[in-house]
Protein backbone atom coordinates (compact mmCIF):
# COMPACT_ATOMS: atom_id res chain seq x y z
CA UNK A 1 0.00 0.00 0.00
CA UNK A 2 1.15 3.07 -0.60
CA UNK A 3 1.82 6.37 2.09
CA UNK A 4 -0.17 9.40 1.11
CA UNK A 5 1.16 12.92 1.32
CA UNK A 6 -0.92 14.79 3.67
CA UNK A 7 -0.37 18.42 3.52
CA UNK A 8 -2.57 19.50 6.38
CA UNK A 9 -1.27 19.29 9.97
CA UNK A 10 -3.31 16.25 11.68
CA UNK A 11 -3.82 17.56 15.32
CA UNK A 12 -1.57 15.96 18.00
CA UNK A 13 -5.21 15.04 20.43
CA UNK A 14 -6.16 13.36 17.25
CA UNK A 15 -3.00 11.37 16.53
CA UNK A 16 -2.46 10.64 20.34
CA UNK A 17 -6.27 9.22 20.43
CA UNK A 18 -4.95 6.74 17.63
CA UNK A 19 -1.80 6.22 19.34
CA UNK A 20 -3.01 5.32 22.87
CA UNK A 21 -5.96 2.72 20.47
CA UNK A 22 -2.53 1.61 18.75
CA UNK A 23 -0.58 0.59 21.88
CA UNK A 24 -3.62 -1.41 23.23
CA UNK A 25 -3.50 -3.44 19.76
CA UNK A 26 -6.48 -2.49 18.56
CA UNK A 27 -5.90 -1.28 14.40
CA UNK A 28 -7.54 2.31 14.02
CA UNK A 29 -8.07 5.22 11.09
CA UNK A 30 -9.54 8.00 10.30
CA UNK A 31 -12.62 7.87 8.71
CA UNK A 32 -15.37 9.44 6.34
CA UNK A 33 -15.74 12.98 6.15
CA UNK A 34 -12.50 14.23 7.74
CA UNK A 35 -10.30 12.05 5.46
CA UNK A 36 -12.73 13.43 2.41
CA UNK A 37 -11.76 17.03 3.77
CA UNK A 38 -7.57 16.18 4.06
CA UNK A 39 -7.38 15.32 0.38
CA UNK A 40 -9.10 18.63 -0.55
CA UNK A 41 -6.68 20.22 1.21
CA UNK A 42 -9.77 21.67 3.82
CA UNK A 43 -9.41 21.42 7.45
CA UNK A 44 -12.47 18.60 8.64
CA UNK A 45 -15.05 19.98 10.99
CA UNK A 46 -14.65 16.93 13.14
CA UNK A 47 -13.01 14.31 13.39
CA UNK A 48 -13.86 10.20 13.52
CA UNK A 49 -12.00 7.35 14.15
CA UNK A 50 -13.25 3.68 13.13
CA UNK A 51 -11.30 0.75 15.54
CA UNK A 52 -11.41 -3.03 16.24
CA UNK A 53 -12.02 -2.05 19.31
CA UNK A 54 -15.12 -2.54 21.15
CA UNK A 55 -17.34 0.60 22.86
CA UNK A 56 -16.64 -0.95 26.33
CA UNK A 57 -12.97 -1.49 25.45
CA UNK A 58 -12.71 2.10 23.71
CA UNK A 59 -14.19 3.40 27.15
CA UNK A 60 -11.78 2.06 29.30
CA UNK A 61 -8.68 3.64 27.45
CA UNK A 62 -9.73 7.53 27.94
CA UNK A 63 -10.40 9.24 31.02
CA UNK A 64 -13.35 10.35 30.17
CA UNK A 65 -15.53 9.43 27.23
CA UNK A 66 -19.75 9.15 26.87
CA UNK A 67 -21.15 6.36 24.98
CA UNK A 68 -24.72 6.60 24.74
CA UNK A 69 -26.03 5.86 21.65
CA UNK A 70 -27.38 2.79 19.06
CA UNK A 71 -24.19 3.37 16.94
CA UNK A 72 -21.14 2.14 19.32
CA UNK A 73 -19.85 5.25 19.09
CA UNK A 74 -17.39 6.62 21.79
CA UNK A 75 -16.67 10.02 22.58
CA UNK A 76 -13.28 11.10 23.84
CA UNK A 77 -13.53 14.39 25.62
CA UNK A 78 -10.13 16.53 25.58
CA UNK A 79 -10.66 18.60 28.18
CA UNK A 80 -9.29 22.33 28.64
CA UNK A 81 -9.39 22.81 24.45
CA UNK A 82 -10.02 25.88 22.60
CA UNK A 83 -10.16 24.29 19.23
CA UNK A 84 -14.28 23.12 19.03
CA UNK A 85 -13.71 20.20 16.74
CA UNK A 86 -11.44 18.71 18.68
CA UNK A 87 -13.40 18.84 22.07
CA UNK A 88 -15.18 15.56 21.24
CA UNK A 89 -13.54 12.95 19.20
CA UNK A 90 -15.89 10.32 17.93
CA UNK A 91 -14.52 6.55 18.11
CA UNK A 92 -16.79 4.42 16.28
CA UNK A 93 -15.63 0.55 15.77
CA UNK A 94 -15.95 -1.06 12.78
CA UNK A 95 -20.04 -1.34 11.75
CA UNK A 96 -21.48 -3.36 8.92
CA UNK A 97 -25.74 -2.80 8.47
CA UNK A 98 -27.80 -4.88 7.55
CA UNK A 99 -31.25 -4.67 7.01
CA UNK A 100 -33.49 -1.47 6.27
CA UNK A 101 -36.89 -3.11 6.62
CA UNK A 102 -38.29 0.77 7.33
CA UNK A 103 -35.95 2.17 5.18
CA UNK A 104 -35.07 4.42 7.71
CA UNK A 105 -32.77 2.42 10.37
CA UNK A 106 -30.44 -0.46 10.15
CA UNK A 107 -32.60 -3.29 11.77
CA UNK A 108 -29.84 -3.99 13.84
CA UNK A 109 -25.74 -2.71 13.86
CA UNK A 110 -23.58 -5.08 13.45
CA UNK A 111 -19.69 -4.90 14.29
CA UNK A 112 -17.63 -5.83 11.34
CA UNK A 113 -14.10 -7.28 11.60
CA UNK A 114 -12.35 -5.58 9.15
CA UNK A 115 -11.84 -2.04 8.38
CA UNK A 116 -12.82 -2.97 4.62
CA UNK A 117 -15.99 -4.29 5.52
CA UNK A 118 -16.88 -1.06 7.40
CA UNK A 119 -16.30 0.95 4.17
CA UNK A 120 -18.71 -0.72 2.29
CA UNK A 121 -21.20 0.39 4.56
CA UNK A 122 -20.68 3.83 3.89
CA UNK A 123 -22.87 6.32 1.61
CA UNK A 124 -20.11 7.25 -1.10
CA UNK A 125 -17.10 6.97 -2.24
CA UNK A 126 -15.24 9.87 -1.04
CA UNK A 127 -16.64 9.19 2.24
CA UNK A 128 -15.35 5.34 2.17
CA UNK A 129 -11.65 6.59 2.64
CA UNK A 130 -9.65 5.48 5.83
CA UNK A 131 -6.26 6.94 6.82
CA UNK A 132 -3.74 5.79 9.07
CA UNK A 133 -2.25 8.58 11.25
CA UNK A 134 1.08 6.36 12.19
CA UNK A 135 1.57 4.65 9.04
CA UNK A 136 0.42 7.16 6.61
CA UNK A 137 -1.70 4.92 4.34
CA UNK A 138 -4.49 5.17 2.79
CA UNK A 139 -7.43 2.69 2.26
CA UNK A 140 -9.05 3.41 -1.22
CA UNK A 141 -11.25 0.63 -1.93
CA UNK A 142 -13.84 2.13 -4.23
CA UNK A 143 -11.80 4.56 -5.94
CA UNK A 144 -12.91 7.29 -4.03
CA UNK A 145 -9.51 9.24 -4.26
CA UNK A 146 -10.27 9.28 -8.21
CA UNK A 147 -13.86 10.43 -7.87
CA UNK A 148 -12.38 13.31 -5.31
CA UNK A 149 -10.22 14.28 -8.05
CA UNK A 150 -12.77 14.18 -10.78
CA UNK A 151 -15.41 15.95 -8.48
CA UNK A 152 -17.78 13.27 -8.76
CA UNK A 153 -20.45 11.88 -6.28
CA UNK A 154 -21.00 8.62 -6.43
CA UNK A 155 -22.31 5.70 -4.35
CA UNK A 156 -20.38 2.69 -2.70
CA UNK A 157 -22.02 -0.32 -4.66
CA UNK A 158 -25.09 -0.56 -6.58
CA UNK A 159 -26.69 2.99 -6.65
CA UNK A 160 -30.43 2.21 -6.40
CA UNK A 161 -29.59 -0.49 -3.28
CA UNK A 162 -27.83 1.94 -1.16
CA UNK A 163 -30.53 4.51 -2.14
CA UNK A 164 -33.08 2.00 -0.72
CA UNK A 165 -31.38 0.72 2.23
CA UNK A 166 -31.27 4.78 3.33
CA UNK A 167 -32.98 7.27 1.39
CA UNK A 168 -31.55 9.67 3.24
CA UNK A 169 -28.53 9.56 0.89
CA UNK A 170 -29.96 10.96 -1.72
CA UNK A 171 -30.22 14.52 -0.30
CA UNK A 172 -26.43 13.39 1.31
CA UNK A 173 -25.52 13.38 -2.21
CA UNK A 174 -27.29 16.79 -2.78
CA UNK A 175 -25.67 18.15 -0.12
CA UNK A 176 -22.14 17.38 -0.62
CA UNK A 177 -22.36 18.23 -4.20
CA UNK A 178 -23.31 21.88 -3.08
CA UNK A 179 -20.56 22.23 -0.16
CA UNK A 180 -17.53 20.52 -2.57
CA UNK A 181 -19.27 21.80 -5.78
CA UNK A 182 -18.90 18.35 -7.10
CA UNK A 183 -21.40 16.79 -9.85
CA UNK A 184 -23.66 13.56 -9.02
CA UNK A 185 -22.23 11.27 -11.35
CA UNK A 186 -24.97 9.64 -14.09
CA UNK A 187 -25.66 6.34 -12.48
CA UNK A 188 -26.41 7.78 -9.43
CA UNK A 189 -28.43 10.81 -10.59
CA UNK A 190 -30.52 8.01 -12.68
CA UNK A 191 -30.96 6.12 -9.11
CA UNK A 192 -32.00 9.12 -7.15
CA UNK A 193 -35.03 9.78 -9.46
CA UNK A 194 -36.23 5.84 -9.80
CA UNK A 195 -35.72 5.58 -6.03
CA UNK A 196 -37.26 9.12 -5.02
CA UNK A 197 -40.56 8.00 -3.43
CA UNK A 198 -38.70 6.03 -0.47
CA UNK A 199 -37.59 10.04 0.80
CA UNK A 200 -41.32 9.39 1.96
CA UNK A 201 -40.21 7.18 4.52
CA UNK A 202 -37.62 9.63 5.92
CA UNK A 203 -38.13 11.91 8.99
CA UNK A 204 -38.84 15.79 8.52
CA UNK A 205 -35.65 16.71 10.67
CA UNK A 206 -33.75 14.58 8.88
CA UNK A 207 -34.47 16.32 5.44
CA UNK A 208 -34.41 19.42 7.47
CA UNK A 209 -30.25 19.08 8.45
CA UNK A 210 -29.47 18.57 4.30
CA UNK A 211 -31.90 21.36 3.48
CA UNK A 212 -30.13 23.83 5.84
CA UNK A 213 -26.82 22.42 4.79
CA UNK A 214 -27.49 23.13 1.20
CA UNK A 215 -29.00 26.56 1.68
CA UNK A 216 -26.19 27.21 3.94
CA UNK A 217 -23.80 25.83 1.43
CA UNK A 218 -21.88 28.59 -1.06
CA UNK A 219 -23.89 27.84 -4.03
CA UNK A 220 -27.02 26.52 -2.95
CA UNK A 221 -28.77 27.67 -6.21
CA UNK A 222 -27.11 24.82 -8.43
CA UNK A 223 -28.49 22.74 -6.03
CA UNK A 224 -31.95 23.15 -5.29
CA UNK A 225 -32.20 23.52 -9.28
CA UNK A 226 -30.44 20.31 -9.87
CA UNK A 227 -33.43 19.16 -6.87
CA UNK A 228 -35.58 20.30 -9.36
CA UNK A 229 -34.05 18.30 -11.96
CA UNK A 230 -34.30 15.42 -9.99
CA UNK A 231 -37.52 15.51 -8.87
CA UNK A 232 -37.35 15.92 -5.24
CA UNK A 233 -38.02 19.74 -4.73
CA UNK A 234 -41.47 17.94 -3.59
CA UNK A 235 -39.64 16.20 -0.66
CA UNK A 236 -38.26 19.76 0.64
CA UNK A 237 -41.49 21.60 0.07
CA UNK A 238 -44.14 20.61 -2.46
CA UNK A 239 -44.50 24.86 -2.25
CA UNK A 240 -41.23 24.97 -4.05
CA UNK A 241 -42.61 23.25 -7.15
CA UNK A 242 -45.03 25.65 -7.81
CA UNK A 243 -43.22 28.25 -9.08
CA UNK A 244 -41.35 26.33 -11.58
CA UNK A 245 -42.26 28.05 -15.21
CA UNK A 246 -44.43 30.58 -13.76
CA UNK A 247 -44.06 33.64 -16.10
CA UNK A 248 -44.09 37.06 -13.91
CA UNK A 249 -45.32 40.46 -15.20
CA UNK A 250 -43.39 43.15 -17.83
CA UNK A 251 -40.83 43.60 -14.91
CA UNK A 252 -39.35 40.83 -14.50
CA UNK A 253 -37.07 38.38 -16.57
CA UNK A 254 -37.15 35.73 -14.56
CA UNK A 255 -40.29 32.89 -13.39
CA UNK A 256 -40.87 32.96 -9.91
CA UNK A 257 -38.91 29.55 -9.35
CA UNK A 258 -35.59 31.46 -11.41
CA UNK A 259 -36.46 34.88 -9.11
CA UNK A 260 -36.53 32.86 -5.77
CA UNK A 261 -33.09 31.07 -6.68
CA UNK A 262 -31.17 33.90 -7.64
CA UNK A 263 -32.14 36.06 -4.60
CA UNK A 264 -30.94 33.00 -2.60
CA UNK A 265 -28.06 33.18 -4.47
CA UNK A 266 -27.11 36.74 -3.67
CA UNK A 267 -28.23 35.91 -0.32
CA UNK A 268 -25.45 33.48 0.25
CA UNK A 269 -22.77 35.24 -1.96
CA UNK A 270 -23.60 37.97 0.88
CA UNK A 271 -23.01 35.57 3.49
CA UNK A 272 -26.32 36.25 5.06
CA UNK A 273 -27.78 34.35 7.99
CA UNK A 274 -29.79 31.23 7.70
CA UNK A 275 -33.65 32.96 8.51
CA UNK A 276 -32.73 35.90 5.17
CA UNK A 277 -31.48 33.09 3.08
CA UNK A 278 -34.79 31.06 3.78
CA UNK A 279 -36.80 34.35 3.51
CA UNK A 280 -35.08 35.19 0.19
CA UNK A 281 -35.97 31.88 -1.04
CA UNK A 282 -39.35 31.92 0.03
CA UNK A 283 -40.53 35.92 -0.49
CA UNK A 284 -42.69 35.67 -3.11
CA UNK A 285 -43.16 31.65 -2.84
CA UNK A 286 -47.04 32.57 -2.96
CA UNK A 287 -47.22 34.39 -6.20
CA UNK A 288 -48.50 31.28 -8.13
CA UNK A 289 -51.63 31.30 -5.40
CA UNK A 290 -52.08 35.02 -5.94
CA UNK A 291 -51.53 35.52 -9.70
CA UNK A 292 -54.38 37.52 -11.63
CA UNK A 293 -54.99 39.16 -14.63
CA UNK A 294 -55.24 43.15 -14.01
CA UNK A 295 -56.29 46.22 -15.92
CA UNK A 296 -53.61 46.65 -18.30
CA UNK A 297 -53.93 43.03 -18.85
CA UNK A 298 -50.55 41.72 -17.71
CA UNK A 299 -49.99 39.76 -14.04
CA UNK A 300 -50.79 40.66 -10.73
CA UNK A 301 -49.94 39.34 -7.30
CA UNK A 302 -51.91 41.30 -4.88
CA UNK A 303 -51.51 40.13 -1.37
CA UNK A 304 -48.59 37.66 -2.15
CA UNK A 305 -46.81 38.60 0.85
CA UNK A 306 -49.68 37.91 3.12
CA UNK A 307 -50.51 34.32 1.95
CA UNK A 308 -46.57 34.07 1.21
CA UNK A 309 -46.25 34.93 5.23
CA UNK A 310 -48.99 31.80 5.69
CA UNK A 311 -47.14 29.29 3.38
CA UNK A 312 -43.83 29.65 4.57
CA UNK A 313 -45.01 28.94 8.45
CA UNK A 314 -46.65 25.73 6.87
CA UNK A 315 -43.36 24.71 4.52
CA UNK A 316 -40.69 25.90 7.91
CA UNK A 317 -42.96 23.49 10.36
CA UNK A 318 -43.52 21.03 8.37
CA UNK A 319 -39.76 21.11 8.30
CA UNK A 320 -39.75 21.33 12.22
CA UNK A 321 -37.80 24.16 11.97
CA UNK A 322 -37.43 25.98 15.51
CA UNK A 323 -40.17 28.77 16.55
CA UNK A 324 -37.68 31.33 16.57
CA UNK A 325 -36.32 31.03 12.86
CA UNK A 326 -40.37 30.40 11.42
CA UNK A 327 -41.28 33.95 13.32
CA UNK A 328 -38.01 35.99 11.92
CA UNK A 329 -38.60 33.82 8.33
CA UNK A 330 -42.30 35.06 8.29
CA UNK A 331 -42.07 38.49 9.33
CA UNK A 332 -39.50 39.15 6.77
CA UNK A 333 -41.60 37.40 3.83
CA UNK A 334 -44.59 39.48 5.45
CA UNK A 335 -43.77 42.59 5.31
CA UNK A 336 -41.02 42.17 2.12
CA UNK A 337 -43.07 44.37 0.16
CA UNK A 338 -42.66 47.51 1.70
CA UNK A 339 -42.46 50.72 -0.24
CA UNK A 340 -39.51 52.31 -0.95
CA UNK A 341 -39.49 55.39 -2.73
CA UNK A 342 -37.39 57.88 -1.18
CA UNK A 343 -39.21 60.87 -3.10
CA UNK A 344 -42.71 59.85 -1.88
CA UNK A 345 -42.47 57.95 1.47
CA UNK A 346 -43.22 59.52 4.61
CA UNK A 347 -41.33 58.71 7.76
CA UNK A 348 -44.50 57.73 9.71
CA UNK A 349 -44.66 55.20 7.01
CA UNK A 350 -41.14 54.06 7.69
CA UNK A 351 -41.61 53.97 11.74
CA UNK A 352 -45.08 51.71 10.93
CA UNK A 353 -43.24 49.75 8.98
CA UNK A 354 -40.17 49.44 11.96
CA UNK A 355 -43.01 48.61 13.99
CA UNK A 356 -44.57 45.58 12.09
CA UNK A 357 -41.01 43.87 11.58
CA UNK A 358 -39.48 44.88 14.36
CA UNK A 359 -36.34 46.91 15.01
CA UNK A 360 -34.16 43.13 15.34
CA UNK A 361 -35.55 42.29 11.85
CA UNK A 362 -34.98 45.31 10.20
CA UNK A 363 -31.55 45.25 8.98
CA UNK A 364 -32.32 41.78 7.84
CA UNK A 365 -35.46 42.82 6.06
CA UNK A 366 -33.30 45.44 3.98
CA UNK A 367 -31.06 42.65 3.11
CA UNK A 368 -33.90 40.10 1.73
CA UNK A 369 -35.00 43.40 -0.06
CA UNK A 370 -31.86 43.63 -1.54
CA UNK A 371 -31.47 39.78 -2.43
CA UNK A 372 -35.40 40.20 -4.44
CA UNK A 373 -33.87 43.01 -6.23
CA UNK A 374 -31.03 41.52 -7.72
CA UNK A 375 -32.86 38.46 -7.77
CA UNK A 376 -34.73 40.47 -10.45
CA UNK A 377 -31.36 40.68 -12.46
CA UNK A 378 -32.09 44.64 -11.58
CA UNK A 379 -28.84 46.24 -10.54
CA UNK A 380 -28.50 47.42 -7.11
CA UNK A 381 -30.69 50.43 -5.62
CA UNK A 382 -28.87 53.53 -6.22
CA UNK A 383 -26.17 54.25 -3.77
CA UNK A 384 -27.84 58.12 -2.93
CA UNK A 385 -31.35 56.28 -2.57
CA UNK A 386 -30.75 53.52 -0.17
CA UNK A 387 -28.43 55.77 1.87
CA UNK A 388 -31.64 57.74 1.91
CA UNK A 389 -33.64 55.33 2.92
CA UNK A 390 -31.19 53.50 6.06
CA UNK A 391 -31.28 57.26 7.28
CA UNK A 392 -34.46 57.19 7.46
CA UNK A 393 -34.86 54.04 9.18
CA UNK A 394 -32.75 54.79 11.61
CA UNK A 395 -33.92 58.51 12.27
CA UNK A 396 -37.36 56.16 12.61
CA UNK A 397 -35.62 53.83 15.28
CA UNK A 398 -34.65 56.62 17.30
CA UNK A 399 -38.92 57.68 17.74
CA UNK A 400 -41.04 54.95 19.75
CA UNK A 401 -42.18 52.67 17.63
CA UNK A 402 -43.86 50.17 19.84
CA UNK A 403 -46.74 50.31 22.75
CA UNK A 404 -43.90 49.43 24.87
CA UNK A 405 -42.10 52.88 24.25
CA UNK A 406 -45.00 55.07 25.41
CA UNK A 407 -44.88 57.71 27.99
CA UNK A 408 -47.49 56.07 29.38
CA UNK A 409 -48.29 52.21 30.18
CA UNK A 410 -51.43 49.91 31.26
CA UNK A 411 -51.13 50.47 34.83
CA UNK A 412 -50.77 53.99 34.36
CA UNK A 413 -53.63 54.03 32.61
CA UNK A 414 -55.12 52.19 35.17
CA UNK A 415 -54.49 54.59 37.82
CA UNK A 416 -55.35 57.46 36.00
CA UNK A 417 -58.85 56.26 34.70
CA UNK A 418 -59.79 53.73 37.91
CA UNK A 419 -60.28 51.12 34.83
CA UNK A 420 -59.45 47.31 35.69
CA UNK A 421 -57.89 45.22 33.63
CA UNK A 422 -59.49 44.61 30.06
CA UNK A 423 -59.71 45.52 26.54
CA UNK A 424 -60.17 49.26 26.67
CA UNK A 425 -56.91 49.56 28.05
CA UNK A 426 -54.77 48.12 25.03
CA UNK A 427 -57.88 49.85 22.96
CA UNK A 428 -56.48 53.27 24.51
CA UNK A 429 -53.16 52.07 24.27
CA UNK A 430 -52.84 51.33 20.21
CA UNK A 431 -54.96 54.82 19.73
CA UNK A 432 -51.82 56.93 21.11
CA UNK A 433 -49.54 54.77 19.49
CA UNK A 434 -51.36 55.89 16.27
CA UNK A 435 -51.03 59.16 17.30
CA UNK A 436 -46.95 58.86 18.03
CA UNK A 437 -46.03 56.94 14.82
CA UNK A 438 -47.21 59.78 13.29
CA UNK A 439 -45.89 62.70 15.87
CA UNK A 440 -43.18 61.30 17.94
CA UNK A 441 -43.45 64.52 19.39
CA UNK A 442 -46.73 63.73 21.18
CA UNK A 443 -44.74 60.99 22.89
CA UNK A 444 -44.62 63.21 26.59
CA UNK A 445 -46.26 62.05 29.59
CA UNK A 446 -48.62 65.67 29.91
CA UNK A 447 -50.26 64.98 26.30
CA UNK A 448 -50.84 61.10 26.90
CA UNK A 449 -52.40 61.55 29.97
CA UNK A 450 -54.78 64.21 28.63
CA UNK A 451 -55.75 62.16 25.96
CA UNK A 452 -55.98 58.65 27.75
CA UNK A 453 -58.50 60.67 30.50
CA UNK A 454 -60.48 62.18 27.06
CA UNK A 455 -60.23 58.95 25.55
CA UNK A 456 -62.08 57.08 28.22
CA UNK A 457 -64.41 59.68 29.00
CA UNK A 458 -65.88 58.27 24.88
CA UNK A 459 -68.45 55.59 25.23
CA UNK A 460 -67.42 52.45 24.62
CA UNK A 461 -68.48 51.89 21.33
CA UNK A 462 -66.96 55.33 19.96
CA UNK A 463 -63.78 53.75 21.61
CA UNK A 464 -64.00 50.69 20.02
CA UNK A 465 -64.03 52.12 17.16
CA UNK A 466 -61.00 53.94 17.01
CA UNK A 467 -59.45 51.60 18.67
CA UNK A 468 -59.66 49.45 15.18
CA UNK A 469 -58.71 52.17 13.25
CA UNK A 470 -55.63 52.99 15.20
CA UNK A 471 -54.61 49.39 14.62
CA UNK A 472 -55.84 48.65 11.48
CA UNK A 473 -54.01 52.14 10.53
CA UNK A 474 -50.88 50.99 12.36
CA UNK A 475 -50.91 47.49 10.38
CA UNK A 476 -52.01 48.62 6.85
CA UNK A 477 -53.64 51.47 6.24
CA UNK A 478 -50.20 52.42 5.18
CA UNK A 479 -49.94 49.81 2.72
CA UNK A 480 -53.41 50.28 0.82
CA UNK A 481 -51.83 53.95 0.33
CA UNK A 482 -48.46 52.21 -0.91
CA UNK A 483 -50.45 49.00 -2.91
CA UNK A 484 -52.20 52.04 -4.68
CA UNK A 485 -49.62 53.95 -5.52
CA UNK A 486 -47.63 50.53 -6.89
CA UNK A 487 -50.92 49.95 -9.44
CA UNK A 488 -50.25 53.43 -10.61
CA UNK A 489 -46.46 53.21 -11.20
CA UNK A 490 -46.67 49.73 -12.21
CA UNK A 491 -44.33 48.51 -9.53
CA UNK A 492 -43.99 45.07 -8.32
P1 LIG B 1 -19.48 16.64 7.33
O1 LIG B 1 -18.19 17.16 6.85
O2 LIG B 1 -20.64 17.53 7.02
O3 LIG B 1 -19.47 16.14 8.73
P2 LIG B 1 -19.51 13.87 6.70
O4 LIG B 1 -19.32 13.16 5.41
O5 LIG B 1 -18.47 13.69 7.74
O6 LIG B 1 -19.73 15.38 6.36
P3 LIG B 1 -21.33 12.84 8.65
O7 LIG B 1 -22.81 12.92 8.71
O8 LIG B 1 -20.51 13.42 9.72
O9 LIG B 1 -20.92 13.44 7.24
O10 LIG B 1 -20.99 11.30 8.48
C1 LIG B 1 -19.69 10.75 8.69
C2 LIG B 1 -19.45 9.58 7.74
O11 LIG B 1 -20.37 8.54 8.02
C3 LIG B 1 -19.67 9.90 6.27
O12 LIG B 1 -18.51 10.45 5.68
C4 LIG B 1 -19.99 8.54 5.70
O13 LIG B 1 -18.83 7.77 5.52
C5 LIG B 1 -20.79 7.91 6.82
N1 LIG B 1 -22.24 8.14 6.69
C6 LIG B 1 -22.97 9.15 7.22
N2 LIG B 1 -24.28 9.05 6.92
C7 LIG B 1 -24.38 7.92 6.19
C8 LIG B 1 -25.48 7.23 5.59
N3 LIG B 1 -26.73 7.72 5.66
N4 LIG B 1 -25.22 6.09 4.92
C9 LIG B 1 -23.96 5.59 4.84
N5 LIG B 1 -22.90 6.19 5.37
C10 LIG B 1 -23.09 7.33 6.04
MG1 LIG C 1 -18.54 14.53 9.74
Amino acid sequence: MQKEQIKLEIPQEVKNISRVLSDAGFENFLVGGCVRDLLLNKIPKDWDIATRATPEEVTKLFPKTFYENDYGTVGVVNENIEDGSLKVIEVTPYRTESEYSDKRHPDKVEWATSIQEDLARRDFTINALAYNTETEELIDLFDGKLDLEKKTIRTVGEPGKRFSEDALRIFRALRLSSELGFAIEHETQEAIVKNKELLNNISRERVRDEFVKIIMSENPLSALDMARRLEILKFISPELEKGIGIEQNQAHAYTVWEHLLRSLDHAAKKNFPLHVRLAALLHDIAKPHTRAIGKNNDWTFYGHEVVGAKVAKKILEDLKFPKQIIDQVTKLVRWHMFFSDTEKITLSAVRRLVRNVGTELVWDLMNTRAADRIGTGRPKETPYRLRKYHSMIEEAMRDPVSVKQLKVDGGEIMKITGEKPGPQIGLILEILLSEVLDDPKKNTEEYLNSRVLELHALDQKELTKLGKVAKSKNQSEEEKEINKIREDYHVS
